[in-house]
């Protein structure tokens, strides 16, 4: 069977599949999620905070999924990491080096405001997202910075209920830039942090939406003595917070990425970004480079699945290829199947077309698209679905073609050609006449 018959065939099976097992809701409503609420604090070591008295991160943590061993981005500085956390994109991408500058990657409050949904980012920089952003305060320094900005975030979110709220800590990061990252002083600005975090959570209990709230707790880099910006793991090591309605509570992210300075780790900071808006029914973020974090997703019996690129693009007749890796097959390999349907018919293969895995393993899906000779650029976007009998996932992902020279444009190049041509004879045949002409008459 050849490409062609192979997809006459199986393309109308695919789009009738889609019909009679119609694509179904992943979460019951009363686990959706109302606010989602984004912590980020400047310079804290996962384990001075783990040995720290912080009680209202304990409580998150023991409802929650978290990491203390998560990774951040090189240099392991606050210009380069805190774009990556609200992006998903690294460093060389998003290329953030001033905060007046200009970013050039797409911020989670972006698909947040997209979706209709209202943002306020607290005592943060507008590069952020912030001129996007429904409400932006920009940071600024103030006696009793964290304190101060707190009350803005409470006041606010009381007053407008932002779906998405955002504030920053800068505090630790001074305190251990002058007292070291063994001093008390260091370790009761933590304390510090996680009073003001008390005080939001008790805010979120008096307007009785904190079971509804996904709440992230995060730092851009740790500290290694007064300083930080190197590859050791004092400076990479991060921790990340999840709680909220859709994840795992008491889950701890370990081993989910290698890296080559810490060896395996929770997450990378590049995961914070996508893994929000994913677990808030959303797209991610476009210039997104992170992997959803799907091991904390506390759906049943989950079928965890990841597009190793959302976006591939080359001419009529190229191949494009892409592979989805499905992880956690928690259901017989007999009842599930993968389908991967194209909008617009392209003709889709994949292999295998089954995955024979054990429970909690992974493995990969290779897909081949094949670009139809087009008339004009267009684009085609492939959904793959992975559905089981308790459990289905879906993903999406683009393939753009790029039209070659079309017939039409052809024979308008051949006259012009033409033309050119004799134009250059007629003047040369011209310039020797007169030449000739001027040297008789000489
Ligand atoms: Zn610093």
């Amino acid at each position: 069977m050849n490409d062609r018959s192979l997809a006459v065939v199986l393309i109308p099976l695919l789009i009738l599949a889609l019909f009679v097992f119609p694509p179904t809701s992943t979460f019951a409503e009363s686990e959706e999620i109302k606010h989602v609420i984004l912590i980020v604090l400047d310079g804290v070591r996962p384990d001075t905070l783990v040995a720290a008295n912080t009680p209202n991160i304990d409580n998150l943590v023991a409802g929650g999924s978290y990491t203390w061993n998560a990774v951040t981005v090189t240099p392991s500085i606050t210009i380069a990491a805190i774009p990556s956390i609200f992006t998903g994109a690294t460093p060389a991408v998003h290329k953030v080096t001033d905060w007046d500058g200009e970013i050039y990657a797409e911020t989670i409050i972006e698909v947040f405001e997209e979706a209709g949904l209202s943002t306020a980012i607290i005592g943060q920089d507008p590069i952020l997202g912030g001129y996007s952003a429904t409400y932006c305060t920009g940071f600024y320094y103030h006696h009793e910075q964290y304190e101060y900005f707190t009350t803005i975030a409470i006041n606010w979110f009381t007053q407008h209920r932002p779906f998405f709220l955002t504030i920053y800590d800068s505090v630790p990061d001074h305190i251990a830039h002058e007292y070291g990252e063994q001093s008390d002083e260091y370790r009761e600005a933590i304390e510090d942090a996680d009073f003001q975090i008390g005080r939001i959570m008790n805010m979120l209990r008096e307007l009785g939406v904190y079971e509804r709230t996904l709440i992230v707790i995060t730092t851009d880099h740790g500290m290694t003595g007064l300083s930080h910006g190197s590859t050791l793991p004092g400076d990479m090591r991060i921790f990340s917070i999840f709680k909220g309605p859709r994840v795992m509570k008491g889950f701890e992210m370990e081993n989910v990425v290698f890296t080559p300075d810490l060896g395996y780790a929770g997450h990378s900071i590049i995961d914070i970004a996508p893994t929000i808006t994913v677990l808030a029914g959303l797209r991610t973020p476009a210039n997104s480079e992170g992997r959803v974090i799907y091991q904390i997703f506390a759906e049943n019996n989950p079928i965890l699945a990841s597009v190793n690129r959302t976006e591939a693009v080359g001419a009529p007749g190229d191949n494009l290829h892409y592979m989805l890796t499905i992880t956690n097959m928690t259901n017989e390999p007999d009842n599930f199947r993968i389908e991967i349907t194209s909008e617009k018919g392209w003709a889709v293969e994949f292999f295998p077309y089954k995955l024979m895995l054990e429970p909690g393993k992974s493995g990969n899906v290779m897909v081949h698209v094949s670009i139809p000779d087009l008339k004009k650029s267009d684009g085609d976007t492939l959904l793959a679905r992975i559905v089981g009998t308790e459990a289905s996932t879906e993903l999406e992902f683009n393939a753009i073609g790029k039209p070659l020279e079309t017939a039409s444009e052809v024979p308008l190049l051949l006259p012009v050609a033409a033309a050119v041509f004799l134009c250059g004879v007629i003047s040369a045949l011209v310039y020797y006449r007169s030449r000739k002409g001027g040297l008789t008459s000489r």
